[in-house]
């Protein structure tokens, strides 16, 4: 008879003891969507929520890997152990092979308190943003007290990646001003924090400028009383390269925190999430369901044949799909 003491401990028991095989093998699990991944997603659930996850953006050259490479280091002094998530939605590659390349964390490889991984795989249930969201819970449930989330550029899916931070970074670097006019144009929210890198260029202090017009523009539609209370969104100067304002950022990073705990955000905004979350996965499963059903349809084909002949429009081609299917509430 074998005593519970010697039987193998499960994937989510080392998991959830920090092992990083577990944890590097559980990520490839939810990155390649097997059952095996969720079904241990499930399991170690219960224990998340514990970490601090900071999503930092910008666009490709900004210095956001260096910048969180020497964030690390200074977690890592602290004495924190930090988990980072790369993710390049635009990656053509699976596994995110070359972009190990990109990160600039080399002196951090072989400190078992720091994990890292590069996720590029578009395979994944629901899509890479779900996946990644999976991930940086599987290093919160390792145990990991830091979670750095990178994504490389400032378009839709980089945001829904980072949506899931409890903290979001937007950085700049002198001369990137087409992230500005993002935040102008609203096609990105402001973020908690802006950091503008490479400051020992000439142009650092008018790129501030710039920022700084465009978040009290934003500031226009509060009421006093919204201001007041409200974060205010700080924006700071780095040298990431030679570890310049890196005190600062991880000041204002525990003030944030600090600040959305004071005032119930970090709450509100999990649970704001975990709704878009919870409806991104179930929207992914109902379009591949459908989609499985639909494949052999001949009434299906019969009903496009119509939308390209034109004597259907596709609004009414799919309510009466949708009819089909029961689900004519939102038809
Ligand atoms: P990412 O694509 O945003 O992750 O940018 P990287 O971290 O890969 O940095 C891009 C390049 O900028 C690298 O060659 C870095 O060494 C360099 N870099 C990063 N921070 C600074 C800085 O503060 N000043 C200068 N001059 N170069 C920097």
């Amino acid at each position: 008879m074998i005593a519970p003491w010697m039987t193998e401990p499960t994937l989510a028991q080392r998991l959830l003891d920090g092992d990083r095989r577990a944890l590097a093998r559980a990520i490839t699990l939810v990155e390649d969507n097997r059952p095996e991944g969720w079904e241990l997603v499930r399991e170690v659930y219960p224990y998340t929520g514990k970490a601090e996850v900071v999503g930092f953006t910008g666009p490709p050259g900004v210095g956001k890997s260096t910048l969180i490479g020497a964030l690390t280091k200074a977690r890592r002094q602290a004495g924190r152990s930090v988990g980072v998530l790369s993710i390049d939605p635009s990656s053509p590659f699976t596994q995110g092979a070359l972009l190990g390349d990109r990160i600039r964390l080399t002196e951090h490889f072989l400190d078992r308190g720091v994990f890292i991984r590069s996720m590029a795989n578009r395979g994944a249930l629901g899509g890479l943003s779900e996946a990644a969201l999976q991930a940086a819970l599987l290093l919160d449930a390792a145990g990991r007290q830091d979670v750095f989330v990178e994504t490389v550029g400032v378009g839709q899916a980089e945001i829904d990646i980072i949506d899931h931070a409890d903290t979001i970074v937007l950085v700049l670097m002198p001369g990137s001003g087409d992230s500005i006019q993002a935040l102008k144009a609203g096609v990105m929210e402001i973020p908690d924090v802006i950091v503008v890198n490479k400051a020992d260029h000439p142009l650092t202090d008018a790129m501030i400028r710039e920022i700084r017009g465009v978040l009290s523009l934003a500031n226009l539609d509060r009421t006093p009383e919204e201001v007041r209370g409200h974060w205010r969104v700080p924006i700071l100067k780095t040298e990431a390269a030679r570890g310049e304002g890196i005190a600062e950022l991880v000041q204002s990073l525990d003030e944030h925190r600090a600040h959305i705990l004071g005032a119930g955000q970090l709450d509100e905004r999990r649970a704001r999430n975990l709704r878009s979350e919870v409806l991104a996965i179930a929207t992914a499963r109902m379009r591949r369901r459908l989609e499985e059903d639909l494949q052999e349809d001949t009434e299906f084909q019969h009903l496009l044949a119509e939308v390209v002949q034109r004597r259907l429009d596709p609004a009414s081609a799919a309510a009466s799909l949708l009819e089909r299917v029961g689900a004519e509430r939102i038809s």
